[in-house]
């Protein structure tokens, strides 16, 4: 057992606790959260200058492109990013499940307990399976034609396969309103009413996609 005090403890459920102490198990579980408002020096009692929070969320993760880390340049727009990553995804002599590892040992270190990971297939199932990380993982479908829908949402059912059987939490997403058709949209929606999958998608985070949402034109169009 563990007695931690800090100036501040953020609770995430009520405002910061002034001079707030946590009480942790062995195993690591806050057995309880006090405060105190004349701290004074208790026996085992270990102090911080500063502030105590929970770990952090990561709500928008893409660990399967960790090996793309610094190889797209910056500030050329949503355009030449997508085309960038299009490009260079596939680039297996980059050691992808290794540089998965590594990203998530560093979201751990830099405090991050929780992440909803954005994945097009099964190779972060290892990194997840043996991380202290909590995740969820949005399988991402797309497929811009009507036709592809059928093929594009059973490899999806594929990949929701694979992460399920090893229970893992996840659900199918629709990459952005853009780049999924509405056959597909359809799919998408009623497996999630039926299991109670939750959603997330791409939407409008620049300039360039909101006019491709909008008119159909512009960077993205070109990518
Ligand atoms: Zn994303």
């Amino acid at each position: 057992m563990r007695k931690i005090a800090a100036t501040y403890v953020f609770t995430a459920n009520q405002p910061p606790l002034k001079n707030g102490i946590l009480t942790i198990g062995d195993d690591g579980t806050i057995l309880s959260i006090d405060s105190q408002t004349n701290l004074t020096e208790q026996q085992s009692l270990e102090y911080y200058s500063g502030i105590l929070v929970p770990g952090f969320v990561n709500a928008h993760c893409h660990l399967e492109l960790s090996h793309l880390a610094g190889k797209i340049e910056e500030k050329t727009g949503i355009g030449g990013f997508v085309g960038k990553i299009n490009q260079l995804r596939n680039s297996a002599n980059d050691q992808p499940e290794y540089r998965i590892h590594q990203t998530d040992r560093k979201m751990w270190a830099a405090g991050i307990s929780a992440v909803g990971d954005i994945s097009n297939a099964a190779i972060s199932i290892e990194t997840k399976l043996n991380s202290p990380i909590f995740y969820y993982t949005f399988i991402e479908s797309f497929g811009f034609h009507p036709s592809r829908a059928e093929k594009a949402f059973e490899y999806a059912l594929l990949v929701h396969q694979q992460f399920t059987n090893r229970n893992l939490k996840n659900s199918i997403v629709p990459h952005s309103p853009y780049s999924v058709s509405q056959p597909l949209f359809e799919k998408i929606a009623r497996l999630a009413t039926e299991n109670g999958g939750i959603l997330s998608i791409h939407n409008q985070e620049s300039e360039g996609e909101a006019e491709f949402f909008i008119s159909g034109t512009g960077s993205i169009a070109k990518a």
